[in-house]
């Protein structure tokens, strides 16, 4: 038997009957404890076994709470509850009654006379109501030292303890603490197997039986829940550039952030690295799931700073409602996972709900990416070149990089098809890097053949600005010789406004080189906001040069951008020129440079050599 169960041999000063009885007392509690009966059970059997054999006694279990603080009746099968409820709560004390004092002094106490026993001299009401007389309790106790609570008997009359009766006792409190300690264990075990370890959330597997839970009262109850995804943006950079230490306190902090803005019945859940799920039950419209969507966008801190470096802080989420949705826990669970995917290319932190055409554009977006990949092992990328002039001397000034794909079976295939989808991937860096290599090679391969030396305008995703890029960005214009400062990087007013962490675009502008502001208009940047941006020109989005003629509105805002990066020092160009009526208005207004199909289309390589050398 293990040391757990060793117990003294029994003093010989009790009858023959009295010795069976303790010994039948622990193997039947031994025995119920080993064929799995639970603890409620195994502690109620041995309350009784104690009073069977203590005449006209009650018997009960003490433990603390979970604060160490109060003592609380686990067991007493023969107390009212009225009795259980005014001994919940009890404070171990030289006055606690005999429970108090017996975790108090981790030691027996046997009070004789509750009527005239210090120990009891607060308990006037509770010995009147329930004629106590005389009560006997020994301390539990976790190991050898700690106590955790009592095992107690209470007599209505009054009386001495035998040795017999404190022998029982303290065999009982010996019981009572290998069943508590039984129980203790099991519940770490299910806790560790229902549990994420890192930020105590239920993990993936106590999700899913509670998803399963969770259909089946809401088809019993006719009423709907919401399954919403979470996936943290951009959590990978934080893991690889500040180490898991890092990423596991970010984890941590965004997890008590969501949960404060949830109910306190609402399912949350850990399910992956940086993905969470939460349930929201009994929702009479989706009003609701909105609302808690924002609140968990406005619970998040901005930023989150580590090591002196400022990582943006945002999710996405994805919702899809049971049933509308889906009614399996697959189906909600796929679908919360799409709606996730389309609110990530809204941009970071969003939310989306589901629609029937994000499940199309899914299995779409796959196929893409699997050729894009293939595209560019197979250089199949092709870089074209669309000129901008200065608007009074209309001298050529730069040349705007834009790709192209001559898809081998579907033709030319628009970048702005393939661009967003690589931009949901890693794939964007290899395609901004490809491009951004391609071009600058054939720049310098012109200005050596004596071509003038222009500003060469490459676009640039925020996704692609991950710490280290503008060393990056560095080194590969260093090994070609390529002039810093004819460098311009386009990068999007939208995709800007949503991003806190501009520190390697500053850096790149602090070398020197340029940096656009492209589909300026579109963003809604405040004067504010622009001032703090490593900036260096607006562009004035398409489509406010496209109704320049007609709609006095753009002409409003043409002409406010173009004030408003006046008084910034910007320069400010315009893209999307394709009439002298446009032209004018733009050159009238003070608009620094034009770029359009009036003035060139983008262009292969070879022909905008050819468009080059003819200007001159
Ligand atoms: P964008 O940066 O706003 O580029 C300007 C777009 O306007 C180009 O479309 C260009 O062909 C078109 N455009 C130029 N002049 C005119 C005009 O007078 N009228 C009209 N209607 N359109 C004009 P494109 O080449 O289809 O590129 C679309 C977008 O794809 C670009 O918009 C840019 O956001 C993205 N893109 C293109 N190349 C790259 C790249 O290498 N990297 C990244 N990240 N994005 C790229
Ligand atoms: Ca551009
Ligand atoms: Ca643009």
């Amino acid at each position: 038997m293990s040391s757990d169960t060793d117990i003294e041999p029994i003093d010989t000063n009790f009858s023959r009957e009295q010795s069976a009885s303790l010994l039948q007392i622990q193997h039947e509690i031994m025995e119920q404890l080993a064929l799995g009966t639970d603890h409620q059970s195994i502690l109620d059997a041995l309350c009784r076994a104690a009073e069977h054999i203590t005449e006209n006694a009650v018997a009960s279990v003490m433990l603390f709470d979970e604060s160490n603080t109060f003592l609380q009746v686990i067991a007493a099968p023969s107390l009212s509850a009225d009795a259980i409820a005014q001994l919940n709560g009890l404070v171990p004390g030289e006055e606690g009654g005999s429970c108090g004092a017996a975790v108090y002094s981790n030691k027996p106490q046997y009070v004789c006379n509750t009527q005239a026993d210090k120990r009891w001299s607060v308990f006037h009401d509770f010995i009147e109501s329930f004629k106590i007389g005389a009560c006997w309790s020994n301390p539990i106790r976790m190991n050898e030292t700690t106590p955790i609570g009592s095992f107690a008997l209470a007599s209505f009359e009054t009386r001495q303890p035998t040795e017999f009766h404190k022998r029982l006792l303290e065999t009982c409190a010996y019981i009572a603490g290998i069943v508590i300690k039984r129980q203790k264990e099991e519940d770490q075990l299910w806790k560790m197997a229902h549990y994420d370890g890192l930020t105590n959330l239920p993990n993936r597997s106590f999700f899913n039986s509670h998803l399963d839970y969770s259909i089946r009262i809401a088809q019993r109850t006719g009423k709907q829940f919401a399954l919403l995804f979470l996936d943290l943006d951009r959590f990978k950079d934080i893991n690889d550039t500040q180490g898991h230490e890092a990423g596991d306190e970010v984890l941590k902090y965004i997890a008590e952030s969501i949960k404060s803005s949830l109910r306190k019945n609402d399912m949350f859940a850990r399910i992956g690295g940086d993905e969470f799920v939460i349930l929201i039950e009994d929702l009479d419209d989706s009003s609701l799931v909105q609302q808690v969507c924002e609140k968990i966008a406005s619970s998040f801190l901005s930023k989150v700073t580590i090591q002196g470096i400022d990582y943006p802080l945002t999710t996405s989420i994805g919702v899809s409602v049971f049933p509308e949705h889906g009614e399996t826990p697959q189906m909600l669970l796929r679908n919360a996972d799409t709606a996730m995917y389309a609110a990530k290319r809204r941009g970071a932190g969003n939310y989306c709900f589901y629609e029937a055409e994000l499940t199309h554009n899914v299995t779409e977006r796959i196929q893409l990416t699997a050729e894009i990949r293939k595209a560019l092992v197979q250089h199949q990328f092709e870089v074209y070149f669309q000129p901008q002039f200065d608007s009074v001397s209309e001298q050529l000034t730069g040349a705007e990089a834009l790709i192209r794909w001559p898809h081998p079976d579907k033709g030319m295939i628009p970048p702005v098809l393939f661009i967003p989808v690589a931009e949901q991937s890693e794939l964007i860096k290899e395609i901004g890097l490809y491009v951004l290599e391609k071009a600058c090679r054939q720049c310098l391969a012109w200005w050596d053949a004596g071509l003038p030396k222009f500003i060469l305008a490459v676009n640039v995703s925020v996704n692609q600005l991950d710490v280290g890029f503008s060393d990056h960005i560095h080194n590969v214009l260093k090994s070609m010789a390529f002039p810093i400062d004819k460098l311009e990087l386009e990068i999007t007013e939208s995709q800007v406004i949503n991003f806190d962490d501009l520190e390697e675009l500053k850096k790149l502008e602090s070398l020197g080189v340029g940096i656009a502001m492209d589909d300026f208009g579109t963003g809604h940047s405040s004067l504010a906001h622009l001032k703090r941006l490593p900036i260096t020109k607006l562009k004035i989005d398409r489509s406010f040069v496209k109704d320049l003629q007609e709609d006095s509105d753009d002409k409003v805002i043409a002409s406010a951008i173009i004030s408003m990066g006046q008084s910034l020092g910007l320069k400010v160009v315009a893209e999307g020129v394709e009439t002298d009526a446009q032209k004018c208005f733009l050159v009238d207004n003070g608009c620094d440079q034009l770029q359009g199909y009036l003035l060139g289309r983008p262009m292969p390589p070879e022909e905008f050599e050819g468009f080059v050398s003819s200007l001159n």
